[in-house]
């Protein structure tokens, strides 16, 4: 391993610590909830904070886990219940670097009602035209709700297939991304699309909801280097990450 590599690992799993804080600090995460990177050396390795909330999680609480979330060296470090629910992600979606599983309040009525979450500005294109939703019922039936065995987690990432995010009914959602800012970025702008979502139909009558034609534009236009890396910074700052 040369010198080089391990300093891009250093510095992603720094921005991982900073992706606990600033989703902590926008109120996308509380005390429950986490947030892991792929390990940009090994595929088939991601790294996710042992249990502790994101709002307190630093490098020494971040171990490496197998695609069957298996840790390696935790030590004394007791791991998240749905540390599974990132790795079976990670072993369909080659394509995801970053996992985010919250329980962001504003979410949670469109997870139990039949009521779609649907982008109605322009920011929260970024959610897709259509946001799964997986109810552990289906094939489960009554369980703790957890997503802490590897045929949940299955099943979960099978309902989420090639979208940006999944609701989970009567729990919370899981939102990813092709790198840690684009998955924060998903996360805190589905939260806030809810919650115009909710405002707009409470105000009655017909809601114009974005096009099919621009959540494709502008989706891809808000995942390109620039609004990501302005994104990125404004949150930072938010967090106590100012002038880094
Ligand atoms: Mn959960």
């Amino acid at each position: 391993m040369s010198l080089s590599a391990d300093r891009d690992l250093d510095s992603l799993l720094a921005e991982l610590v900073m992706a606990n804080r600033i989703l902590a600090r926008e109120e996308v995460v509380d005390d429950f909830g986490h947030v892991s990177v792929r390990d940009p050396r090994d595929a088939s390795r991601f790294w996710l904070s042992r249990s502790r909330s994101p709002e307190v999680v630093s490098r020494d609480d971040l171990i490496r886990f197998d695609l069957d979330a298996t840790p390696e060296n935790p030590g004394h470090r007791k791991p998240y219940l749905e540390t599974v629910l990132h790795a079976r992600i990670y072993a369909v979606r080659p394509d995801v670097q970053c996992v985010v599983h919250h329980h962001a309040r504003p979410v949670l009525p469109f997870t139990v009602t039949h009521r779609p979450l649907r982008p109605v500005f322009h920011m929260g294109s970024v959610i897709g035209a259509e946001v799964p939703l997986w109810d552990s019922q289906d094939e489960f039936g009554d369980t703790n709700m957890l997503i802490d065995t590897i045929p949940k987690a299955d099943s979960l990432a099978r309902a989420l297939g090639p979208h940006s995010c999944a609701l989970l009914k009567r729990h919370g959602a899981v939102c990813v991304g092709a790198s840690i800012p684009e998955a924060v970025f998903v996360s805190i702008y589905m939260k806030e699309n809810a919650e115009l979502q909710y405002a707009a139909e409470a105000l009655g009558g017909p809601v114009d909801y974005l096009t099919p034609g621009e959540i494709t534009q502008t989706g891809a236009m808000l995942r390109s280097e620039r609004p990501l890396r302005r994104s990125w910074d404004y949150r930072c700052a938010r967090a106590g990450f100012g002038g880094l």
